[in-house]
């Protein structure tokens, strides 16, 4: 990557200011699962910040989820962490580049499955499929 200074250029990963992991579970089922990995997320990475629970959908969403929103710098030591504790737990995790639509979609990495998202809830969702 060049040093020079300027505008970045699409797909430069320096555009990614923060991540987002959205957890997610079923409330009758996978809740508990989901609340121990949250619990533990909080104990290892204090930056992280642990959204609300949301049991009822919302926005793209058709699990219910939490999300934990990170730094770009907390990637490094979180990504291996996940894959060794996720406990069976599907999770997306996105990049925060500024484009909701294709955070979800092309820039998305699914963890244990990939779930339908309701695409038609980001306002730039015509314009941009
Ligand atoms: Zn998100």
């Amino acid at each position: 990557m060049s040093e020079t200074s300027g505008p970045l250029a699409a797909g430069d990963p320096r555009s990614i200011a923060a991540y987002h992991a959205h957890v997610y579970y079923d409330p009758q089922t996978t809740r508990g699962r989901a609340e121990y990995l949250r619990r533990r997320v909080a104990a290892e990475f204090p930056q992280a910040k642990l959204g609300r629970w949301h049991d009822e959908l919302v926005g793209p969403h058709t699990q219910s989820m939490y999300q934990v929103a990170f730094p770009s710098g907390m990637l490094g030591p979180f990504l291996p962490w996940l894959m060794l504790n996720r406990d069976g737990v599907t999770v997306l995790l996105h990049p925060e580049t500024g484009d909701d639509y294709r955070d979800h979609t092309a820039h998305a990495v699914w963890f244990g499955a990939v779930l339908p998202l309701r695409l038609e809830a980001f306002p730039n969702a015509a314009a941009a499929s």
